[in-house]
């Protein structure tokens, strides 16, 4: 989850920005001003390995080829069915 923050102080034109992932700002990253408030949440996307059972947050959409815990790069890969035929069809 990310926050689409709005700085309030009026005598600064400070833009909207995006907060890091999970995290409220509590003041505003161009004036410092601490009148900052939440324009909107955007939903983060969770990415599930299925090989370590490893949740983590998937930002900007994109999909990223490893898992960043066990590194494997079939971690969306369901291991139900074995189909180790090693088709590279590119
Ligand atoms: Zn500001
Ligand atoms: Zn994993």
């Amino acid at each position: 989850m990310q926050y689409l923050m709005q700085c309030l102080n009026p005598k600064k034109q400070c833009s909207t920005w995006t907060s890091r992932p999970n995290k409220v700002p509590v003041a505003c990253p161009g004036c410092r001003s601490r009148k900052v408030k939440v324009v909107a949440t955007i939903e983060g996307k969770k990415y599930h390995c299925e090989r370590c059972s490893n949740d983590w947050d998937a930002y900007k959409g994109k999909k990223p080829k490893v898992c960043p815990r066990c590194h494997s790069p079939y971690w969306d890969t369901p291991r139900r069915e074995k189909r180790e035929d090693a088709k590279v069809t590119n």
